[in-house]
């Protein structure tokens, strides 16, 4: 049976009172949701802070990327090190605003997902299609792509201490969300596909969906065979919201 994960990822969003006073807020209203993993993904000045604020509690916190390098002339990165050096359980790796925006390759993901997991950091893979390679009907084969990217640098056996998060593109941060039939359907895809390289690691890996979860659709979204909580963007910043879709994560 695997547990429930819900992670919410700040972007470049909060301050240090903002922060508090909604970690304050989550810690005390999940904290007796123990039926599944929570997390937060922060932005990595406030990773201390949120150390401090989550320490020796139920909530797990984590960035939200990290270099590829463990050290030397590349400034202004950060390394797997200094997140261990934080406390920090996970780190998201290929998320899509990095691909875009970042240029990211699934190749430099890779090699993040591999930094991370050196230095025992649980890496969340983000992988999905934008809308024009949805509609162009191609959606298993961008995201078989994206997820061999990582078999082929890491090896198979290496989803055994990852999280996959399935977040199609044009679903992230608009509003409109996949279907559970929609979202179910490239899980399941997800599973095979890792099925394919071992059968007990497809059983046992979490994979997780992310685009617009939102209070009013994650108890539907959580329902689904293969889907095992969710990503969590701009409601993750919502004391209220993101506690709502932690306790659908319950059921
Ligand atoms: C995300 O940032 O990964 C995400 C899914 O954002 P949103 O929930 O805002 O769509």
């Amino acid at each position: 049976m695997r547990k429930k994960f819900v992670a919410g990822n700040w972007k470049m969003h909060g301050n240090l009172a903002h922060n508090q006073e909604l970690l304050e807020a989550v810690l005390k209203n999940t904290a007796n949701m123990r039926q599944s993993e929570i997390a937060v993904c922060v932005p990595f000045p406030y990773l201390s802070a949120v150390q401090d604020l989550l320490r020796n509690t139920h909530v797990k916190w984590g960035a939200q990327t990290v270099s590829e390098h463990d050290k030397g002339a590349y400034t202004g990165e950060v390394s797997t090190e200094m997140l261990s050096d934080f406390g920090c359980k996970y780190v998201i790796v290929g998320h899509s605003e990095r691909r875009v925006i970042y240029g990211e390759s699934s190749q430099t993901v890779a090699l993040k997902y591999l930094a991370a997991q050196r230095a025992g950091l649980i890496p969340i893979l983000c992988i999905g299609e934008t809308l024009e390679q949805r509609e162009a009907q191609i959606t298993e084969q961008v995201v078989g792509e994206q997820l061999n990217a990582i078999v082929e640098t890491a090896g198979a056996e290496s989803l055994m201490k990852s999280v996959v998060a399935y977040e199609p593109v044009w679903a992230i941060g608009t509003g409109k969300t996949a279907t559970p039939q929609q979202a179910q359907e490239v899980h399941e895809f997800i599973r095979k596909s890792i099925a394919d390289y071992n059968k007990k690691i497809a059983s046992e890996i979490t994979i997780i969906y992310g685009g617009s979860v939102k209070a009013n659709n994650a108890d539907e979204l959580f329902a689904m065979k293969d889907i095992d909580g969710g990503l969590i963007g701009g409601a993750s910043l919502i004391a209220e919201d993101f506690v709502a879709i932690c306790e659908a994560a319950q059921n």
